[in-house]
């Protein structure tokens, strides 16, 4: 059975919860007309003649938004099946990722909508040989992102090997075309990031004092760095939890993991960090704590926190990965309601596209997703996916699983998985 197409229709769920509000609405219903969301009213308003899509028991949200993927094809069908239905990818190759964005763009049920970075901009070495760009000379760094701009990417994603002065080029030069710049952080610092203007910092990283035993007041001297020149945060914990726990037994046992291409669990199952030592797993293990205890501060001040997970890094089950990073923030202390608005409508302030997504209102993209129960009470329920509404276009479970399937006959030849696997078969770290 295809996805199913009806050009006006009415959902009615238990409740709906439009991406911002503190309360859901019972009561209510969301017509859909074709690909946008036409209105949200009363049920006893809703026209008698027009066609019911009822979901009982079901709470109704945003689309979900994850703002750090690396994409690969295989990974579409999971992504909408866990009710995620637009991804920022933040490193791939440039014109792989532009073109799977127009794929995505007009097969919807391929998977979600992509916004992208193009390549990680990186310093005069690459780390990632098809994901990244070396970037030896200023002049290299500016061409590079001059390329990235006519290319049409909607951010653009800085790494770790560059330096505070190369940093400071690529920011200037991407502001210079109206780009969001964010970055994974080295060789630079936060402090001197946000001093040049950084627009984002991904995984909190040399967010340094986040990742140790502090004070509140040295938590606050960052915080207040980060408000003071407006940089918001994309935390992915879920990544640096999977990574320092990723000989854990239950993780090989998770009954998500058939949502995952067979090529994707070869690379989990023996990616090179399993070679680190004991010592190494259990410091980065020992660093999920002090890192909840920061976000918690960071969302308290009133940071813009939105919520990427990194997949397919291993333990990451496409779309289902970002339940488990919603997880993550309520256990550090959110409302569930809190750690939602981070994956829904702040992520698309993040992104930029807050006016047509991350909200059901009249007029945004019918991007939706049911789930039984009430996530805005119990975080758990978030993975509870009955139906995904993308573009419009009602996709079952059962119909995305067996997409899913389809696409593991072939194995994955496109750049992130090639890096990944090269990065799995090369064995342990040399540095
Ligand atoms: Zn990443």
């Amino acid at each position: 059975m295809p996805g199913k197409s009806l050009q006006r229709y009415a959902l009615v769920p238990d409740q709906i919860w439009d991406g911002t509000a503190d309360q859901p609405l019972s009561n209510t219903a969301v017509v859909v007309d074709e690909t946008l969301v036409d209105a949200v009213i009363p049920l006893k308003e809703l026209p008698t003649d027009l066609e019911r899509v009822t979901l009982e028991g079901c709470t109704l949200i945003p689309g979900l938004i994850d703002a750090h993927v690396h994409y690969s094809p295989v990974m579409g069908a999971a992504m909408l099946a866990g009710g995620v239905t637009t991804i920022r990818d933040v490193g791939n190759d440039l014109e792989w990722i532009i073109n799977q964005r127009s794929i995505n763009g007009t097969h919807g049920a391929l998977g979600p909508t992509i916004l992208c970075c193009g390549h990680l901009h990186d310093g005069p070495e690459v780390y990632w040989p098809r994901m990244g760009w070396a970037n030896p000379t200023p002049s290299a760094l500016r061409s590079s992102i001059q390329r990235h701009a006519s290319a049409g990417v909607n951010a653009i994603k800085l790494y770790d090997g560059l330096t505070p002065d190369l940093f400071a080029v690529a920011v200037d030069e991407s502001h210079k075309h109206n780009l969001f710049v964010t970055a994974h952080l080295v060789k630079t610092s936060i402090e001197e990031a946000a001093a040049v203007g950084v627009d984002g910092v991904e995984h909190l990283s040399r967010c340094d004092v986040a990742w140790r035993e502090a004070e509140d007041e040295e938590d606050d001297i960052l915080i207040d760095i980060l408000l003071k020149h407006g940089v918001s945060l994309d935390p992915t914990i879920v990544v640096w939890d999977r990574l320092g726990r990723i000989m854990e037994h239950a993780f090989t046992k998770d009954r998500r993991r058939e949502w995952v291409h067979p090529t994707h669990l070869y690379i989990w199952d023996n990616y090179r960090t399993r070679l680190d030592s004991p010592d190494s797993r259990r410091r980065q293990q020992i660093s999920i704590g002090y890192l909840k205890r920061f976000l918690r501060r960071a969302n308290e001040a009133g940071l813009t926190i939105g919520l990427g997970t990194d997949t397919p890094f291993p333990h990451l089950v496409p779309g289902f990965s970002v339940h488990d990073e919603l997880a993550m923030y309520v256990d550090a202390g959110f409302t569930p309601v809190d750690a939602l608005r981070s994956a829904t409508s702040v992520n698309a302030r993040i992104l930029g596209v807050q006016s047509t997504l991350g909200q059901i209102a009249p007029g945004m993209v019918a991007d939706l997703v049911a789930m039984n129960g009430n996530p805005l009470e119990r975080i758990d329920d978030v993975g509870n996916v009955e139906m995904v509404i993308r573009s419009g276009e009602l996709l079952s479970r059962g119909y995305l699983l067996e997409i899913t399937r389809d696409s593991f006959g072939e194995g994955p030849v496109d750049p992130v998985t090639q890096d990944l696997l090269e990065v799995t078969d090369a064995g342990p770290k040399t540095e």
